[in-house]
């Protein structure tokens, strides 16, 4: 498993003076576990921090700190992630 052959950041996402980043978002990504190969490649360029590997192996997202940039949407060599606009339902 990957996760076992990389050294995994200390840092940590924290709230700053405008709040948690997640409420900057306008659009989110979504994650389809039947397309995902767990390469996680999204967790390694997502600039908040704001993915998480689950024990699993697969990414999560913490909503709480993405900010809807897309950066994991574009990287995702699969096509595993769909971007969103909040409110609307994944097509
Ligand atoms: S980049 Fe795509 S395939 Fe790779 S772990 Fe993330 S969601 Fe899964
Ligand atoms: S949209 Fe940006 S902030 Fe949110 S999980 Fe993807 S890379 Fe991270």
């Amino acid at each position: 498993m990957v996760k076992d052959h990389i050294i995994l950041p200390v840092s940590k996402p924290t709230e700053g003076s405008m709040g948690k980043t997640g409420l900057w978002r306008t659009f989110r990504p979504v994650i389809n576990y039947d397309k995902c190969v767990k390469c996680l490649l999204c967790w390694f360029y997502c600039p908040d921090i704001a993915i998480k590997i689950r024990d699993d192996g697969y990414p999560e997202i913490d909503y709480c700190y993405c900010k809807g940039c897309g950066i994991c949407w574009h990287e995702c060599k699969v096509k595993a992630i769909s971007f969103v606009r909040e409110g609307e339902e994944v097509g």
